[in-house]
């Protein structure tokens, strides 16, 4: 299917493809992926190898689970042994145009036309033509400052590459190009315009800024507010992952959840046992690169939790939406069956007025996990209005984390100090 670029709500026509055209449009991908990964990059063929799968076994999603996770850790420690590209690049050396370098290190070869389509994530925030951006990423020892660079100009719009740091030095290109989007973390924009009134600027008067792209943290809640009301910034989030060159999933006008990426086949899986999970249900992401044929990363464990969702949305765009970054896998208890995040369990909890501080207690009585939930209370409620609130609190997590606690119990103010973990896992298993 070729690529058709458009000048509406949509980058290009794959954003609106129909369940079924994506599903043949990324199967498809995904089976030339294996193939060609399999015949030029030694680190996939022995991986395939060991797992005893042939790659025209793997023709599908649902196939992936087949071959085991790659981890960070395994690139770096791959490209240590075999330098520089682990066995993973599938091309000549002189074939490369610009190599990608993330933390780890992990070298990720790239050709050019392999990031086109990125451009996608900043399209859907609304970056066009006549926007001034400035891209606060950093430009090296790292793929951020270039891939987004390229993607702002893929939009029509003007990059300027400011790069991360210098805030004083930020402020002032703002004000004298008077740029309209900013593209960076929440935080140091957060920085940049508490900086500028520092030094005097009334933020909507003096700036232009009127939208900013954000990927590398998550956007709280009470950020995006400030952003939106206070400084009329219209916000927008994505989540990247730097090893598989690119944005996963990004945020379109609604704000809730983020689209994934076409360009990725994403599995939501059991960290535990690999198994990939339904919609609603949380797990870690796996991802495998569909765009980047010099690269043969497949199933690459993110080690970030999320779940998705299925249901349509109002921007006309079909892909399922992630819905947010949770947490770590490593930051996560599993509790009959389900991961709980510390981060997903304190939205909850402290959504209550009357809950000052609470901790989760998992233990384990014949061969069950019990759940018990600890809250500490502002101010004195009466039993009834106890009662009341440990039934909402039990309902709410049953909601949002799926899971209900085995009981509530109220404790005296100061038995759960701040440095305490949220989850406390104490099960043994003998
Ligand atoms: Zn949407």
């Amino acid at each position: 299917m070729a690529v058709k670029k458009r000048a509406d709500e949509f980058f290009d026509d794959l954003e609106a493809m129909s369940a079924e055209v994506r599903k043949k449009y990324q199967n498809q991908k995904l089976a030339e992926t294996v193939q060609h990964a399999y015949r030029h990059a030694p680190a996939v063929r022995d991986m395939l190898d060991t797992a005893g799968v042939k790659p025209d076994q793997i023709q599908t999603i649902t196939d992936l689970p087949k071959l085991p996770i790659t981890r960070k850790t395994d690139l770096i420690e791959r490209q240590r042994t075999h330098p520089p590209y682990g066995g993973f690049s599938t091309v000549p050396q002189e074939d490369i145009d610009r190599v990608f370098i993330s933390p780890g290190p992990v070298y990720e070869p790239v050709q050019h036309e392999g990031i086109r389509w990125f451009a996608r994530a900043f399209w859907a925030a609304g970056f066009r033509k006549g926007d001034i951006v400035v891209n606060t990423f950093t430009y090296h020892l790292s793929p951020a400052g270039i891939l987004f660079h390229e993607a702002i100009r893929d939009c029509g719009a003007t990059a300027v590459p400011t790069g991360t740091g210098n805030t004083d030095i930020q402020v002032q290109t703002m004000h004298h190009l008077k740029a309209t989007g900013f593209v960076g973390t929440p935080s140091f924009l957060m920085t940049v315009l508490q900086r500028a009134e520092e030094m005097g600027y009334n933020i909507k008067q003096d700036l232009r800024l009127k939208r900013a792209w954000f990927t590398g943290e998550m956007l709280a809640p009470s950020a995006r507010e400030t952003l939106e009301n206070d400084y009329k910034i219209d916000t927008y989030q994505a989540y990247a992952v730097t090893e598989s060159g690119g944005a996963l999933a990004y945020e379109c006008r609604q704000k809730s959840g983020m689209h994934l990426m076409d360009e990725y086949i994403i599995e939501i899986v059991d960290p535990e046992t690999g198994r990939q999970l339904g919609p609603g249900e949380i797990g870690e992401i796996v991802a495998t690169p569909l765009h980047n044929r010099n690269w043969g990363l497949i199933r690459f464990g993110t080690g970030d939790l999320s779940s998705y969702i299925t249901e349509p949305c109002p921007c006309g765009r079909t892909a399922h939406r992630l819905t947010g970054i949770l947490g770590r896998a490593s930051d996560a208890v599993k509790v009959r069956g389900m991961f709980v995040v510390a981060r997903q369990a304190e939205q909850v909890c402290l959504s209550f007025e009357p809950v000052a501080r609470f901790q989760i207690v998992v233990t384990r009585h014949q061969q069950r996990d019990d759940m018990k939930l600890k809250v500490e209370l502002k101010h004195e409620l009466s039993a009834e209005e106890k009662q009341k609130l440990s039934g909402e609190l039990s309902k709410q997590l049953q909601n949002i984390c799926r899971i209900k606690p085995d009981g509530i119990d109220f404790v005296p103010g100061g038995t759960i100090s701040e440095e305490q973990p949220k989850i406390v896992d104490e099960r043994t298993w003998e």
